[in-house]
């Protein structure tokens, strides 16, 4: 049996074929999250965020930041580079200007033990839309959060 990650994919609705991206945790173990951009979009499966206005590339990989929104450490995933340590989070990456976001780290923040949440969402900026996935991992010991953000596939 061919391992999931070589087989083809093709969009459930409209048959487009489809190229995960290497980092797509997402296709690799669902295939009911087979769908094209063109149809994630029409079909309102995610939330849209227009970041467009926005003077910042997000920049995909890793941030760690603290409880006041500080950049500790970055990681990327892709050719993005800048420096972004000691920064705040927020000038950053606008998504945090995003109110449901916001309150999902605020969530983690709030608990008393680790936790993890993961999502979601279109992501418009000038030249394209995206799907990514963004993981929230927050240590309660360090009081910091990890911050993973991945497109799902490119078109
Ligand atoms: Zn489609």
């Amino acid at each position: 049996m061919l391992p999931k990650k070589i087989m083809p994919f093709v969009c459930a609705w409209c048959q487009k074929e489809l190229t995960p991206s290497n980092a797509d945790p997402l296709i690799n173990n669902a295939e009911s999250h087979s769908m094209c951009l063109k149809c994630i979009r029409e079909n309102e499966i995610f939330e849209e965020i227009d970041i467009s206005k926005s003077q910042y590339k997000i920049p995909w990989g890793e941030t760690k930041i603290n409880r006041n929104n500080v950049i500790l450490n970055y990681r990327s995933s892709n050719k993005v580079q800048g420096n972004f340590l000691n920064r705040n989070f927020k000038e950053i990456i606008p998504l945090l200007s995003v109110k449901e976001i916001r309150n999902k780290l605020g969530g983690l923040r709030r608990r008393k033990s680790n936790g993890h949440v993961d999502f979601c969402y279109l992501l418009k900026n000038q030249q394209q839309l995206d799907l990514v996935q963004i993981e929230l991992s927050h240590n309660v010991n360090e009081g910091c959060t990890t911050i993973k953000i991945e497109q799902v596939f490119d078109e």
